[in-house]
Order: structure tokens, then sequence, then C-alpha cells
């Protein structure tokens, strides 16, 4: 599936006539003949002001490999491309406001790579909990704070193709490790997978049982607060970070409840154009600079850079300028609710930059997460089930 949004629009051109009749999509350019036509775009792109945007002439894109396209690509739009290459991070995407701003803004923005935690057998860190009183918790008015993930896998089964949580590292959200330990295999290893793993038999002899790394998950990632409050809203649970979180928390047989999941494999503005994901790897060295997985896989840096990713998306400023674009509670409504609440001829009446207004994303944008609005899509569907499935045990 290839997107054609940054192909050229090969059009007539333009006399007062045929111009006054071409509806111009406000957020990706695109052009149509009738104005039923622009409608159902906007029914079915979700533009939002979160998509990322060129700095150079405003278009909105996709994701930000669309952008990189645009700014890039062999079908790069000619005066974004030149204005880029004078003043536009290579990393993120942005552009400064002359060449010595881009040179400080390097300087941020580039980072160096961690280094890697190799194959020590770190001592676990005791998870340190802060536990507020439930009064304070509720009335306290930030955003969340966020842990990564990152599980080393070895493999089960007859012919290694289970997968097997070995090792585990949490993160917190200044690279500090919070947890990190070996974990016993809960049925016999067929496969170590050591060109990936590093691990070998000697590192899982002493290792933590499953049932005892989750507890200590747990703790952490409920910081100190029971299921049922993190179930009503109460509490302040972290916001878990990683990519492939599913595959993560399937081998650690754990659940955690999907509002507060980041996954930098499923986050769209970080996917390809046809929504399939990047790897960790690939996002790595495309959006922070840096080259991991040389070698062996290294938990603790992979939940450095899913971090650091995470970082990232999560400051960009998706607000200003657009004050009372979006207002926060309804992030929540995708654009087909909100579009089909109108009547068709009704939308052909309003403006572009009227429909632009009411489009609405189809994902949650992690710079939500830094606002205190955010609070309010809180309470949607909790599906808090905290269970640990126990059905791997003996
Ligand atoms: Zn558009
Ligand atoms: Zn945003
Ligand atoms: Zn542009
Ligand atoms: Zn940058």
């Amino acid at each position: 599936m290839e997107s054609d949004e940054d192909l050229p629009q090969v059009l007539p051109v333009p006399t007062p006539t045929t111009a006054a009749i071409r509806h111009k999509c406000s957020a990706c350019f695109k052009q149509y003949k009738k104005k039923e036509h622009l409608v159902e775009h906007m029914k079915t792109s979700y533009h939002s002001i979160h998509q990322p945007k060129c700095g150079v002439c405003q278009k909105y894109c996709k994701c930000f490999e669309s952008l990189r396209e645009h700014i890039h690509g062999p079908l790069s739009k000619a005066s974004c491309s030149r204005i880029f290459a004078e003043r536009g991070c290579i990393l993120c995407l942005e552009l400064c406001d002359g060449v010595d701003a881009l040179i400080n803004h390097k300087d941020v923005c580039q980072l160096p790579a961690p280094a890697p935690i190799g194959m020590m057998n770190l001592p676990c860190v005791e998870p340190q909990i802060t536990i507020l009183s439930s009064n304070t918790a509720n009335s306290t008015k930030r955003g969340y704070e966020a842990i990564a993930i990152d599980c080393e896998m070895v493999g089960g089964g007859s012919n290694g193709s289970l997968d097997l949580c070995a090792r585990v590292c949490l993160v917190d959200e200044d690279e500090k490790i919070l947890f990190h330990t070996y974990v016993l295999p809960q049925i016999p290893v067929t496969d170590y997978r050591f060109e990936v793993t590093g691990i070998k038999e000697e590192h899982l002899r002493d290792a933590m049982p499953l049932k005892e790394v989750q507890e200590q998950i747990q703790q952490i990632l409920y910081n100190g607060e029971s299921v049922e409050d993190l179930r009503w809203g109460g509490g302040q649970p972290k916001v878990l970070v990683g990519h492939n979180l599913d595959c993560d928390l399937d081998c650690l047989r754990m659940n955690y409840p999907d509002h507060l999941l980041r996954d930098t494999a499923k986050y769209h503005p970080l996917m390809k154009t046809n929504l399939v994901s990047h790897s960790l790897k690939y996002l790595t060295k495309t959006y922070l600079g840096y080259d991991i997985q040389i070698g062996v896989h290294d938990p603790y840096e992979d939940c450095v850079s899913v971090m650091r990713l995470y970082k990232r998306m999560r400051s960009q400023n998706h607000w200003m300028g657009g004050i009372g674009w979006s207002l926060p509670d309804q992030d929540n409504l995708c654009s087909t609710t909100v579009f089909d609440s109108w009547k068709s001829k009704e939308l052909e009446k309003l403006t572009p930059d009227e429909l632009f207004r009411m489009s609405r994303s189809n994902y949650t944008c992690w710079c939500l997460d830094s606002r205190q609005a955010f609070e309010d899509g809180w309470n949607t569907t909790p599906r808090v089930e905290a269970k640990i499935s126990n059905s791997w045990k003996e």
C-alpha cells in the first residue's frame, strides 16, 4: 500500500475559473474538484494538529516517515527540501530559526548511546516505592510518570519457537535501572538464541522465579497502589513504555491496562506510511542518531531507546498557535464519529479550515500525557486486569 500524499499533483494551470473550483485540504494540501470529495477525504484521513508537520510549508503528514519523504525523498518538495537542508534537524525533523539555532538544537537532540550493561549479573534493584496517601494521589494533577520495559526471550518447545522470558529490565525517565534480573524459565530451554540474547545456561541457573519477577514489576508499575485504586482512576500508576509491549507482557504472563501502554512499535507517527512497525534499531538510528543491537541485544539499551523516543514524542508542542482548535476531551472521538453527526450537505457548506478543525486523529497523541487535561481521558474504559496468570506453573 503506497501513500500518494506526497506525489506531486499534476494539475492544469489554474485559470481564474478552474482555480475557483478547486477544494484544497487545509492539512495535506490535496486538491479536489468536488467539495464532496474533500469531505470524503477529511472523513478518512484523520487529520489533526497532532500529525507531524513540515516546518516550511506547514503541510501535515500521516507519520514522520511521510514527512521525511516530503523533505528528503526523491519526490520531495524542492522549496521545503532546500530550506530544511539549511536549518532543519534530520533527527526530529524540526525546523530551527537559523543556522546557529540548529547547532544549539543538535547538541540537545543528538544523544550519545547509553553504556550497555552487557551480560553482567546486576544486583536486582529493589523497587523503591513512594506510597502516596490516596488523598494526595487523587488531588495531584500532573502527567503520568513513565517506566520503560524490555525483556529478552529464549526459546522453549520442541523447535525452540516458544518465547520464554529470560531477562527483564525496567528503567525510569532518568534512565536509571529500577529493576533488572535474569528470569528462571518455566519450561526447559531448547534454544538460548545466544546470537541475539547472549544468554547461556549459567545465567539462568540461579535466576529469579517468574512469580517473584511479576510481583516486583507490579509493585513498580502500580506504585504500591491496589489494583482496585487503579480501576477507579485513583492512585498514580505509571505508563509503560516499550517496543512490541504485547510480546513482553505475554512472556511475563502479565496484563496492563491498554490506556497506560505506550508502544513505539504501534504509535502511528513512528510507523511506516502503510502502518507497519519499524524496528527499534531503525527508530533509534533515525530519530536518536545512534546504533543499538550491534551484537547481542542489551535490555538496558533497548529500554533507554524506547524511553527517549517516548519522551521526544511526549514533549512535542502541538498546541502552540492552535489554542481552541482541539478540545482535549474531544480527542477521544475519532473523525468518523464527529463527521457522522453531520449531514453531508451541511459539511459541504463548511470551509476547508472548518473541516480540518472538526477532524480528529485516530490515535492518542503522546503529547497529551504531559497535559493535565489528559486526566479526563483517564476514566475511559478502564480495562484493568492485573491478574497474573499462573497457568505455566507446574
Ligand atoms: Zn488532507
Ligand atoms: Zn500531540
Ligand atoms: Zn513542506
Ligand atoms: Zn532535532
